[in-house]
């Protein structure tokens, strides 16, 4: 049988299958045979129990198609980052440091803008098509008066999905519209509550139906920058579509002549706020404070 684990306990690992059907197995054997460590989001191939005292035991684990540190996931479709309209006012510079860290790790990026029922002075079309115009899908929400979830229901479905964003912008909220029986805390106080326990959860995915998941993902408010400075420029597409075509190969696009990344700000064809990330991240990475 096939199915992705979506849970792993103590040794024991919950895996469903497209229907949602869940089953719990050992993973006996397989560190051996394949030499690898099962993650939360592999698609496996497993045996069911054959009597009622075995156990089913998973039996193979599928290649996956990518692999994130942290959290540890594998597997992952789409990373929708969310922000939302006020309360937090969105930051794009946090924005650009998500989508960076999900280009670097090969994960495919959207872009959520939750609280629209907060929205009052019409920011969004602005930030909305920066993003759009490199390629970003971007959607709204509300999870206060669920405007949008439609769009988002049809946008996940059928994937592997991770909300990633800062704390407060609503990811529990929609993950609790989406799946009722995640019963995710919300707001500040339960938050408060649940630091201390933290260091203890780990990464889960909740089926949501029509073989789609949900990643819930403890630690995944902050993001980590790749260590090399120099393959920034890749992680930008507005950027690495330009690679060449400046006067100097190898071009950092910050202070050298002849750039035509620095050209296409001048002429807006580069959001300014987008290439102020890239020199602020290439700051930061070169200082080695990469951290958020
Ligand atoms: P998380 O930290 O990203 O998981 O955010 P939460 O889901 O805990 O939400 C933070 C706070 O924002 C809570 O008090 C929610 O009730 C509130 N909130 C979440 N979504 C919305 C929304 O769409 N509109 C409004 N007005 N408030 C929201
Ligand atoms: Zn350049």
């Amino acid at each position: 049988m096939r199915g992705t684990i979506i849970k792993g306990i103590a040794g024991f690992y919950e895996v469903a299958d497209a229907n949602g059907n869940i089953f719990t197995c050992h993973a006996r054997g397989i560190f051996r045979k394949d030499g690898i460590k099962p993650l939360v989001g592999d698609c496996v191939l497993f045996s069911e129990a054959e009597t009622e005292s075995s156990e089913a035991n998973i039996e193979k684990i599928l290649p996956r198609k990518n692999e994130l540190i942290r959290p540890s996931v594998s597997n992952i479709d789409m990373a929708v980052v969310v922000l939302s309209v006020r309360k937090p006012d969105p930051q794009l510079y946090l924005l650009d440091k998500y989508l960076v860290f999900m280009e670097q790790q090969n994960v495919p990026a959207a872009i959520l803008f939750n609280k629209t029922d907060l929205d009052t002075d019409d920011i969004l079309p602005e930030y909305a098509a920066i993003y759009e115009n490199i390629g970003y899908h971007i959607l709204f929400t509300s999870a206060a008066d669920k405007r949008g979830i439609e769009e988002l229901k049809n946008f996940i479905s059928g994937k592997k999905v991770v909300l990633a964003g800062p704390s407060g912008v609503g990811k529990s909220s929609l993950t609790n519209i989406l799946y009722p029986g995640a019963r995710m805390e919300t707001g500040e106080i339960s938050r408060k509550i649940e630091r201390g326990k933290q260091t203890t959860r780990h990464s889960e995915f909740f089926p949501v139906g029509n073989d789609t998941f949900l990643c819930d993902t403890p630690g995944f408010t902050s993001v980590s920058l790749i260590d090399k400075e120099e393959d920034l420029r890749f992680f930008f597409p507005e950027i690495s579509v330009r690679e060449g075509k400046c006067r100097f190969t190898g071009c950092r696009h910050l202070s050298e002549p002849g750039c035509a990344v620095k050209e296409a700000v001048q002429n807006g064809e580069i959001a300014l706020s987008r290439y102020e990330s890239y020199k602020k991240m290439s700051e930061e990475i070169s200082g080695k404070r990469g951290h958020i």
